[in-house]
């Protein structure tokens, strides 16, 4: 059977909107009665109206970084120097923005047996947070383990939060790797094929989830695979347009 929800165009409005990292923010929307998605899902939001615009139009596509069971949809992006980011930066509170969605299809495996390991860079956290925040809340039994890189912590979008969700879930390992970072006690560098073994175990049959940057998740499913892991076992999504 089915589990997709349909996709549908709503108009909803900007609730709150807050900094979770250097040059990031997080946008709370209303969400439409009767809004139904999976964690990992995204949305295409379309500013209406806007005052300005560019070639990329006035929608992008957007992961929903909260979960089911949280009262708003909110969303996360690194705040760059395009018009639908100037935009919607200034978006005043209460205003109408057109989503569309749920679309997607990066959502959590059903096997609990099998475990999760999410490797996620930077602002890719948006669809793993929903589903870390939704497995925590209905204490689901699947091992997840989060590889999370960034240059530096204050690059990391929910890094607290995330550390605040390991210790509500005994099945969730947070494992933050710092790319660029002075002073950072916890692993630095780029991930390698012993930085992965160390955390993850073959023997274990994980799924890997690859999120964020184009380059980055190129990168890894490369290693991936050199390490002898089989796409059939690899989801992947990359955020074009980083
Ligand atoms: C399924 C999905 C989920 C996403 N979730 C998020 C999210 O949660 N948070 C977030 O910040 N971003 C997310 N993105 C990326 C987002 O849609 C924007 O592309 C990104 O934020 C860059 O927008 P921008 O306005 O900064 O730059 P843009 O003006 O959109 O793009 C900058 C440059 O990248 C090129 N480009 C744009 N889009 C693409 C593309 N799809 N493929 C190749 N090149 C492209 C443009 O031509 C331009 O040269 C997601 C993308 C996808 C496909």
């Amino acid at each position: 059977m089915s589990t997709q929800t349909p996709s549908h165009k709503y108009q909803v409005t900007l609730k709150n909107r807050s900094t979770v990292a250097e040059r990031t923010m997080a946008f709370q929307f209303e969400k439409p009665p009767g809004f139904t998605f999976r964690p990992g899902q995204y949305l295409e939001v379309t500013l209406l109206n806007p005052a300005e615009t560019d070639a990329e139009g006035n929608g992008r596509a957007l992961s929903i970084a909260s979960a089911p069971h949280e009262d708003s949809l909110m969303v996360a992006t690194r705040m760059r120097d395009t018009a639908f980011k100037r935009v919607l930066a200034n978006l005043p509170l209460g205003a109408p923005v057109q989503i569309e969605g749920p679309n997607g299809s990066l959502t959590l495996h059903n096997n609990t047996a099998r475990p999760a390991v999410f490797i996620v860079g930077g602002i890719g956290i948006t669809p793993v947070r929903s589903i870390l925040a939704r497995a925590a809340h209905e204490h689901l039994p699947h091992k997840l383990l989060l590889l999370y890189l960034n240059r530096r912590p204050q690059d990391a979008a929910f890094l607290e939060e995330l550390t605040g969700l390991q210790k509500q879930n005994a099945n969730f390992h947070l494992v933050p790797i710092m790319t660029a970072a002075t002073g950072w006690s916890g692993e630095k560098g780029h991930l390698t094929p012993d930085l992965l073994k160390k955390y993850a175990d073959p023997a274990t049959s994980p799924l890997y989830y690859l999120v964020g940057p184009p380059g980055m998740v190129n990168g890894v499913h490369e290693l991936l695979n050199q390490a002898g892991v089989d796409d059939d076992d690899i989801r992947l999504e990359d955020f074009g347009g980083y």
